[in-house]
This record gives structure tokens, sequence and C-alpha cells, in this order.
């Protein structure tokens, strides 16, 4: 099999700022790892201030032109990003994999779903619309005006290095605004993929720009400090959200947070153990747990707990770890080494406040970073993980005996991203879905990420929705015309 890293060739592991593919002012580089193995990949360019500031030079110049090309024609080029990735699918699950270290088959699923933003955004781009309507008092008219809110600035994560690109940058391309999409150092190269995918597809010079640096802090401050900057979008931890959203507030930004999650998955005695365990393995093992929606915490009640987590345990003990590339591994290499430690310690600290480890819990030796599908019972409510993200293959399982019990639970926690209910029981799952302070709820299911759907979460898991109709609005300010008509 050929290398992944040929895909893009060293001319495109530079900055893409304009019509251009350039080296970082002062020349600097950093490496890309396979986390798997921890050998370097590529070396791509390194950002300064300087360089981020001539993205927004090159955002801010195409702006005008791109938010009066016919919406048609945004949708069409659009469509040829959704088609080039598509049919390019395999080259781009390979890249990901190696940078990110997910499975192959995994990146092969965020391919399907990071295109298919491209896909829904194409058929929203000329579905903007605004309202005509009579003054209640009469007299006049009012008009709105739907307009792109300007140049945008995303800052993404590296647990979904094409998605999370892709579910900002479809949305504003079809709003009419231009992007500057800044990756994470430790997997830049599918989002530079991704921009030359895009001018093969035509989308003209200064509409995607990409910024790949080291030096986060510095570069994103001076965009969000510009007044050229219009928006800011970024996916990641809670703890960097608030500092953005500190800095944003000085500029008046437009912003949308996609942060941290804590989701329980509930299972209640009635539900259907099958789909429930179905459920489970994805919403804990998708994308190896390094997933916001991922189930932090299984609550499942007391009179089928002994055999929900006999049966979890034994698929959990049955996945094989090992290179996302080769082929059989259901669980491949964590990002990095912080990520193996953190959840060692988190596990060590479960079990010092008395959990059992069924599955898992110790650390492989050897090089990359690995960590083993592991699960946990007699969790205490103190016990860490069940607060922090765990982000990685580990599954505390704790019991509860009623609703409002676990409830309350499930909502003692400062996120509200994402959770899972497992009842036969209609109204039981309803109650549920309006008393779990979520901004995502999955009954039954437990796969809830979808580009038709708005994806986002409440209280400190973040503010606004990306996906779906609403998706598109986080792009667009809205301009009021008072027409007098007496
Ligand atoms: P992170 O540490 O917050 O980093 C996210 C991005 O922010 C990276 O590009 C990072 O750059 C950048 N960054 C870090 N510090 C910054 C600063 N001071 N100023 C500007 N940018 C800064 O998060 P992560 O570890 O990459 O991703 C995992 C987190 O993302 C988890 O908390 C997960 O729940 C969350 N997440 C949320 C969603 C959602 O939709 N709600 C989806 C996916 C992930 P560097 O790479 O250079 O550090």
């Amino acid at each position: 099999m050929s290398d992944p890293m040929n895909v893009l060739a060293p001319e495109h592991r530079r900055l893409r700022i304009g019509d251009a593919w350039r080296d970082a002012a002062g020349g600097a580089t950093f490496a890309v790892e396979d986390p798997a193995t921890g050998r370097t990949i590529a070396e791509v360019a390194d950002a300064g201030v300087v360089d981020g500031l001539a993205a927004l030079d090159a955002a801010s110049k195409a702006m005008a032109e791109w938010a009066a090309t016919p919406p048609r024609k945004r949708s069409e080029l659009l469509t040829a990003t959704y088609r080039a990735l598509t049919e390019r699918s395999e080259e781009v699950a390979r890249l990901i994999t190696l940078e990110m270290g997910k499975p192959l088959a995994e990146a092969r699923g965020e391919v399907a779903y990071g295109a298919e933003f491209f896909r829904w955004f194409a058929e929203e781009a000329v579905r903007v619309e605004g309202r005509y309507n009579t003054a209640p008092a009469g007299g006049y008219r009012i008009l709105t005006v739907p307009r792109p809110v300007g140049p945008c600035v995303f800052v993404t994560p590296w647990n979904f290095p094409l998605a999370m690109g892709a579910r900002k940058i479809a949305p504003a391309l079809a709003a009419g605004c231009t992007t500057i999409t800044k990756p994470a150092a430790q997997t830049p190269l599918t989002m530079l993929f991704l921009a030359r995918i895009m001018e093969e597809a035509g989308v003209p010079p200064g509409v995607v720009n990409v910024v790949t640096t080291t030096r986060a802090g510095e570069v994103v401050s001076a965009l969000l400090a510009d007044r050229r900057t219009r928006k800011l979008s970024f996916t990641g931890s809670t703890e960097v959200g608030r500092v953005l959203l500190r800095q944003a507030a000085d500029n008046v930004l437009r912003t949308s947070m996609e942060l941290g999650g804590n989701a329980a998955l509930i299972v209640c005695a009635d539900a259907d153990l099958d789909v429930a365990l179905d459920g489970a393995m994805v919403a804990k093992m998708r994308n190896l747990g390094e997933s916001c929606i991922a189930a932090n915490r299984i609550y499942v009640e007391e009179p089928v707990r002994e055999e929900f987590t006999a049966r979890f345990a034994k698929r959990m003990g049955a996945l094989s770890v090992g290179h996302g590339l080769d082929d059989g591994v259901d669980v491949g290499a964590l990002i990095d080494e912080a990520s193996v430690t953190k959840i060692d310690e988190l596990v060590a600290d479960a079990v010092d406040r008395g959990a059992r480890v069924l599955v898992g819990g110790e650390r492989p030796d050897g090089s990359g970073h690995f960590y083993p599908p592991t699960v946990l019972v007699d969790v205490p409510d103190d016990a860490r993980m069940l607060e922090a993200e765990i982000f990685g293959p580990v599954a505390p399982i704790i019991s509860f005996t009623s609703d409002d019990e676990v409830i309350a639970k499930a909502n003692d926690t400062e996120h509200g991203l994402a959770g899972y209910v497992f009842t036969r029981d209609l109204q039981r799952a309803l109650r549920f879905a309006e008393r779990l302070e979520t901004g995502m709820l999955g009954i039954n299911r437990g796969l809830i990420s979808d580009p038709s759907a708005p994806f986002g979460g409440v209280k400190q898991s973040g503010i606004g929705k990306e996906g779906s109709h609403e998706g598109i609005l986080e792009y667009l300010d809205v301009t009021y015309a008072a027409i007098d008509l007496p």
C-alpha cells in the first residue's frame, strides 16, 4: 500500500493564503507525528501573527465578491467539494488515520460525515430567505434581508480533523462568508488537503485560507482583535473556549462555541438490551472514545445491571488494538502521551476510590499511544472520571434505582452536550428528553451526529448549532428595512 502522505505534495504542506501555498514568514516549520509510532510523517509551515493577518487580508479582499457570487454558483462549488471528497474518500481516510490514529473504518466514516456537510449546505445555500410583512400598526412594511456576517475565523480540534472544519467551512461558504481555519497542531494535514481539494474544485482564492501553527494563542488572538474579523467559530475544550470568548468580547464578535461534553448514557430496565448494547458500544467507542459526545458515564438500572455489564464487558474485551492502518483493528492509537497518562490517572483514581476493573485497565508497554478498552464497575460518584472528559476507550458503569436519581446525577455537571436513553417506554423517554440538560439526546440510539440535525450543547458545552438549517443562520446577519407604505 502506498504512503498516505503521497496525496499531499510538499508544496501543499504550507500555508494556504489567498491564491498561494506559502511558507511561514520566518520559514519555520513543525513536525506532525503518527501517534501510533511516534514517527514524524511531515513538516508543515509554522505560521506566526504576520501570516495569520495575511490570511485575514486575503479573506477580507475576497469577501465582497464571494458574498455577491450567485447562491447557485456557491452551491455548485460546495457540491463539487462533496463529490471530490467522496471520490477521494480512501485517500482522505488514510491521511486522517495516519495523523490522528483512529482505525481506517472510523476515518472512512469521518470522511462520509464530513463530506455530507458540503452536500447539505450546498442545498441550504439556495434557500436563504428574508421576510416581508405589514407592521402590526399598519402604515409601513417590514423587510428582512439576510447577509453574510463577514470573514470568519475557525479554530478546530484534532479528534475529527476533517469533519470539525467541514461543518464550519461549508455553512460559511453557503452563506457567502470567507474563512480562515486554524486546525489543531497535531492534525493539520487533513485540513490542508481539504483546502487543496477546494482549490481544485474551483473555490476562488481567499475564500478558504488555512493557517497551521504551533502558536495558536498568539495567532488567533491577533485575528480576533482585528476589526475585519466578524465571527469566531471554535470547537475544542471548554477551557480554551472560555479564553476565546473573552477575546471575542473585545471585538463584539459573533461566536459559535462547540465545547466539551460529559454525556450520560442511561439504560433502563425496560430497554431492549440488544439495542442498548449496540448503542452503548457506538456511543462509547466511536472515534476510540475521543469524541465530545462520547458516553462518559454509563448508568444502568439495577435489575439489568448484571446482564448489561457482563455482555458489554465481553464486547469491549473482544476489540482489537493496533495501528489504525492495519486490517482488523478496532481501536487505534490515542492522540498523544498526555492523553494516555490522563486516562491512566483517571482509572487509577477510580480504583483507589473503590471501582473494580472488569476489562483492560492497564496501559501496554511499547511505543505508540495506546490504551486498551476498559470497563469499570462500582464507580463511586466522587470518581474524577465522572466529571472529567475521559476522551478514550474507558467505560465507567454505575447503577441506579430511580429516574429522579439518575436524572439528578446526569445533570450534575457543568457540561450539557449530549445524552443517551434506552427504554421501550415512550413516555419515560420523553420525560428524560424534557429533564436532561443536554443539547442532544439519543433515544434508543448511540449515533446522533448528522449534518441535517442541529449539533450543539447547552450550559458550558457551548453556544450555537452546527448542521441543519440552524447551521447556516450562524453565518447570517439580518438587516431590517422599514418601508413607508401608508
Ligand atoms: P483544545 O485544546 O481546546 O484545542 C482546540 C483548538 O484550539 C486547537 O486548534 C488548539 O490549537 C486551539 N487552541 C488551544 N489553545 C488556544 C488558545 N489559547 N488560543 C487559540 N486557540 C487555541 O481541544 P482539543 O484537545 O484539540 O480537542 C478536544 C476537545 O474538543 C474536547 O474537550 C472535546 O469535547 C472538544 N470537542 C467538542 C466538540 C463539539 O462539537 N462540542 C467536537 C469535538 C471536540 P493547538 O492544537 O495548537 O493546541
